[in-house]
């Protein structure tokens, strides 16, 4: 696909006119370890908040991983591009994720914008999918490395459903329990938050191959069985259906 790069060279946006909100977040280095870029070196931005309240959330206070440091206010998002380009070392791989990313609104846009005209960071956003898509993806198609969507609700967001110019570079991502039923599409039926009533969880579009849809056994923190039997389960709908296998493989090299 040919990306017209002046979109983001020629186009500035002006965030000095804008209100620029206080951001909490967690910035490391790591290796992205699932999804289809995994094994890629890449500086993490883990934004704080979300509201849908996952049991297995990387997010939320009490399961934060320790290795990634605790989470630091910035005064406003020019302060957090100041830190990331301290810290970002070669990495030319950002991941926003989260927490819900596009909840961030012009932040988001700002930073995306911004890195990749100075630094040439490529981006790699992860989201639900339950806050809509966002003009940042319609202004940054070559700072676009992915996007994965990982749905947890009955319905995402219109916009991820329709066919655009990132099919080539979306995922979608499923997380599979050891136990619970699922559809005879092999994808989950019960949703994985938590306290909520049960739904059915949002399918992919038409348009999206198969190798485009991602199987990933949840990680039962202190139940090595649970999270054995859930990988196999993945491994079975990989073979049986033409979905791609994500393992989580940040947790076997111990890095956050
Ligand atoms: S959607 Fe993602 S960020 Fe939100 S609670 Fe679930 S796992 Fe956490």
């Amino acid at each position: 696909m040919q990306l017209d790069l002046r979109l983001v060279e020629e186009e500035e946006i002006a965030p000095q006119e804008l209100e620029l909100p206080t951001i909490r977040a967690k910035v490391f280095n790591t290796i992205q370890g699932e999804g289809p870029l995994t094994g890629t070196p890449a500086i993490f931005v883990r934004f704080q908040g979300c509201p849908l309240k996952c049991i297995f959330c990387d997010e939320t206070v009490n399961h934060s991983d320790p290795r990634e440091g605790p989470y630091t206010t910035f005064k406003n998002v020019y302060e957090l591009i100041d830190h990331i380009q301290l810290v970002k070392g070669n990495n030319s791989l950002i991941v926003l994720t989260g927490g819900e990313p596009l909840l961030q609104g012009t932040v988001l846009e700002i930073l995306a914008s911004h890195l990749f005209r100075n630094c040439r960071l490529r981006m790699q956003l992860e989201t639900s999918g339950h806050v809509g898509s966002s003009s940042l993806l319609h202004q940054l198609p070559p700072a676009l490395a992915g996007i994965v969507i990982s749905p947890k609700t009955a319905k995402v967001a219109e916009s991820w459903l329709e066919s655009c110019w990132w099919n080539d570079v979306v995922s979608w991502k499923y997380v599979i329990p050891a136990l619970g039923e699922l559809g005879r599409d092999g994808l989950p039926n019960i949703s994985t938050q938590d306290g909520v009533t049960p739904v059915h969880i949002q399918r992919p579009p038409h348009w999206i191959k198969k190798t485009q849809i991602l199987v990933q056994p949840m990680f039962y923190r202190n139940d090595k069985e649970s999270t054995k039997i859930a990988t196999q389960r993945c491994v079975e709908l990989a073979l049986r259906h033409g979905y791609r296998l994500s393992l989580q493989t940040h947790r076997y090299i111990n890095v956050p």
